[in-house]
């Protein structure tokens, strides 16, 4: 018998409807399996304004639970499990140095609108907000980005410069229209000497798990499974995704991986993303296509969060009402801004 699991599950049935919980699809086996509602960061956020729940658990890095708490109804409450998993793209954008980099930017004539991925601190959705930007995910980047130029001359994309190549790609914008900014502490490295007045500016931050792949991944792929598909996540490097069959958000890989099983039965699909998520597609379609892995890839911080955890966290809603996730005030307003003009813009 799993204690923790049936601990779990008897607070679940103690609270009933009071309590949703609700997993990224990069968390571990263990964790979803007590998830009401799992999905990427865009599903999630979609959610929320749904739920009635007056307790949520988000099962996923620390920006996933301030969009939650953004989100969330008066009254309802956001918790999660380990407040200390944290995207390591987000750390790559300081609030500090975006403010600076935005100020510079302005300084020096540019009409720009900042379009910030999903995976970025609130302070940051909240500076997006203020300049008249608006949030992303990477199921809605090309939307966004498109929404994001009527809106202004140019726009900067922070903080994902692969992500930013890959939807540039998709709409079409050359790479002598586009610049990764060199950035330093202190903001902007001899503003002068950059071309500064490129219609896409991209922040030069990545994913370090998706940004391991290499193209040589993709052949070693292709001479290891002979007629094999392959398809990645859009935070890989454009070099990789240019050598893929398909690509795109965690939402499409699960579909293109659903695609594969019905339509190719005895296919083999490769992809290249975060490794539980890979895992998980290949025992559900098991039998029906061979999914594995482009390489090894686990995200340490979505790996924080474990099946005690989560008890843990259950334990202190039932005993002293929980520690919800604060949203300090003067965030709030800018920074639901940025991610509600999301919502409108790609339909609820
Ligand atoms: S996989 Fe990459 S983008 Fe996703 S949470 Fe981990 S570090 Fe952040």
């Amino acid at each position: 018998m799993n204690t923790t699991a049936d601990a779990i599950a008897a607070i679940k049935t103690k609270l009933g409807r009071d309590l949703c919980i609700m997993g990224h699809h990069y968390q571990n086996d263990a964790v979803m399996a007590h998830c009401d509602i799992s999905g990427d960061s865009l599903e999630l956020a979609r959610r929320v304004p749904r739920i009635d729940a007056a307790r949520i658990v988000l099962c996923g890095v620390y920006f996933m639970g301030e969009s939650a708490a953004l989100l969330a109804r008066e009254g309802q409450t956001v918790h999660l499990p380990e407040p200390d998993a944290d995207c390591l793209m987000s750390a790559m954008i300081p609030i500090r140095l975006a403010r600076r980099v935005l100020e510079q930017l302005a300084l020096g004539g540019r009409d720009i609108v900042p379009l910030a991925y999903a995976n970025t601190s609130l302070a940051v959705k909240a500076l997006t907000g203020e300049y008249g930007g608006a949030v992303c995910t990477s199921a809605n980047a090309e939307t966004m980005l498109a929404w994001a130029f009527q809106q202004g001359k140019g726009v900067i994309f922070m903080p994902d410069k692969n992500l930013g190549h890959n939807i540039a790609n998709r709409l079409g914008i050359s790479e002598n229209e586009r610049h990764v900014l060199r950035i330093d502490g202190r903001g902007l490295i001899e503003p002068a000497s950059q071309p500064l007045d490129r219609k896409l500016l991209l922040w030069p931050g990545a994913c370090s798990i998706h940004a391991r792949f290499r193209p040589e991944f993709v052949e070693r792929a292709r001479a290891g499974y002979p007629g094999c598909r392959i398809a990645a996540h859009p935070e890989c490097r454009q070099e990789v995704i240019a050598l893929c069959d398909a690509a795109g958000s965690t939402s499409f890989l699960i579909k293109e991986a659903a695609r594969v099983a019905e339509s190719d039965s005895g296919g083999t699909l490769v992809i290249g993303t975060e490794e539980n998520l890979v895992r998980r597609l290949a025992k559900r379609h098991r039998g029906k296509c061979s999914i594995f892995p482009l390489s090894h890839a686990i995200c340490p911080e979505m790996s924080k969060v474990t099946e005690e955890k989560l008890l843990a966290v259950l334990e202190g809603i039932v005993g002293r009402g929980g520690e919800p996730l604060e949203i300090p005030e003067n965030f709030f307003e800018p920074a639901r801004l940025s991610l509600t003009r999301m919502l409108e813009v790609c339909g609820k």
